[in-house]
C-alpha cells in the first residue's frame, strides 16, 4: 500500500510499504479521510517528541472504514494507559504513557481497538477525522468555567472550534485574530470579532501557542478570571508575566491538554448536530502525493485543513 513515510526533517516521500497487519485488539482501518493541523506542519518541518525515530509514519486526524466489520470509524490519536496516576484520577488527557496511534497519511491504518470511535451516521468522513483536535476543544471548554463572557485569542481551527462550541452553549465569545477572513469565520460561527481583545473577559482562551499571545490571554482576563492555555509552545519556551494581575485579581491560569475517549465521541455528536463548523474548516481535498507541496503551502487567509483522500 502507499503511505505518507517521514525520513527527515522536512523530507516526506509518498512510498510503497508493507500492508499494516491486524492482531490481538488490533484492526486495519482503510483511510477515507486524514485531515492535517498545525501540528503536522510542526512534525513534518522539525520532528516532534511523539513522533517514533525516522523513518516514521504520521496523520493523527483519520476516519475511515475498519476492514474485518465494514464500520465506519475515527481513529483516535491515542489510548491512554488506564494504569498511571492521572488515569486514575480521571485524567486521561495527560495519561503519562499513552499509546501514540499516527499514521493516517496511508492507504490503510493499524490501530488498537480501544482508539476507534464509531461515527454517527451522515455524518462525511472527512467531518469525522475532525473529532481528533475538536476533543481538545470540548477538553478546553470542560477546564474553563460558565462565565458567559469569553475572550478567544487566535482564529486558527482551534480558536474556531473553541468559538462554535462556546456560541452553540449560548456564551457571549469575544474572538481576536490579525487576519480578516478568520474574523469572518468566527463571526458566522456566532461571535464578535477584532484585531485584539480590547476589553477584560471573564474567560479567557489562548489557541495560539507562541509566549506573546500567553502574556496577551493574561492581560485580556478580568480581575478573578480564568485564563485556559490550549495553544502549544515549545515545551521549554519560558513566559514572563507582571505579578500584579496574578496577585491582586486573583487571575487563575489552567493548563489544557488533549482529550479522553469520552470527550472524542462528545466531539462526533457535536459535529453531527451541526455542521457549521466542519464546513468552515473544510479545505481542499488532496491526495497523499500532493501532501508534500500542502504543507509547505504558508496557510495565508481562512483557516482550513486540508482533508488527504488516499484513494484519490
Ligand atoms: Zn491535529
Ligand atoms: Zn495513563
Amino acid at each position: 500500500m502507499r503511505a505518507a513515510v517521514l525520513f527527515g526533517p522536512q523530507d516526506l516521500r509518498v512510498e510503497e510499504v508493507p500492508e499494516p497487519d491486524a492482531g490481538d485488539g488490533v484492526a486495519v482501518v482503510e483511510v477515507q479521510a486524514a485531515t492535517t493541523c498545525g501540528t503536522d506542519v510542526k512534525m513534518w518541518r522539525h520532528g516532534h517528541r511523539i513522533l517514533p525515530p525516522y523513518p516514521c509514519r504520521f496523520g493523527h486526524e483519520t476516519a475511515g472504514v475498519r476492514a474485518d466489520t465494514g464500520e465506519r470509524v475515527l481513529v483516535s490519536d491515542s489510548v491512554a494507559c488506564g494504569a498511571c496516576g492521572p488515569c486514575r484520577a480521571g485524567r486521561a488527557q495527560i495519561c503519562r504513557s499513552p499509546t501514540w496511534v499516527l499514521g493516517g497519511f496511508a492507504e490503510r491504518i493499524a490501530a488498537p481497538v480501544a482508539a476507534l470511535h464509531p461515527i454517527p451516521d451522515g455524518l462525511p468522513a472527512e467531518a469525522a477525522a475532525m473529532a481528533e483536535p475538536l476533543a481538545a476543544a470540548v477538553h478546553a471548554v470542560r477546564r474553563g468555567t460558565d462565565a458567559t463572557d469569553v475572550g478567544v485569542l487566535g482564529g486558527g481551527p482551534m480558536g474556531l472550534m473553541l468559538t462554535s462550541l462556546l456560541a452553540a452553549q449560548g456564551r457571549s465569545v469575544t474572538l481576536a485574530d490579525p487576519h480578516a477572513e478568520r474574523r469572518a469565520q468566527a463571526e458566522a460561527l456566532g461571535a464578535h470579532a477584532g484585531e485584539h481583545l480590547d476589553d477584560r473577559h471573564e474567560l479567557v482562551f489562548e489557541a495560539v501557542g507562541r509566549a506573546e499571545a500567553w502574556r496577551a490571554a493574561a492581560a485580556a482576563a478580568a480581575p478573578g478570571g480564568v485564563v485556559v492555555l490550549v495553544g502549544g509552545c515549545p515545551t521549554d519556551t519560558e513566559v514572563s508575566f507582571q505579578t500584579g494581575p496574578l496577585h491582586y485579581e486573583e487571575l487563575e491560569f489552567r493548563g489544557s491538554f488533549h482529550h479522553s475517549r469520552e470527550e472524542v465521541d462528545e466531539a462526533l455528536a457535536a459535529l453531527a448536530a451541526d455542521g457549521g463548523l466542519w464546513r468552515t474548516l473544510r479545505g481542499p481535498t488532496i491526495s497523499l502525493e500532493e501532501l508534500p507541496a500542502a504543507l509547505r503551502t504558508p496557510t495565508r487567509g481562512p483557516s482550513r485543513k486540508w482533508v488527504v483522500d488516499p484513494r484519490t
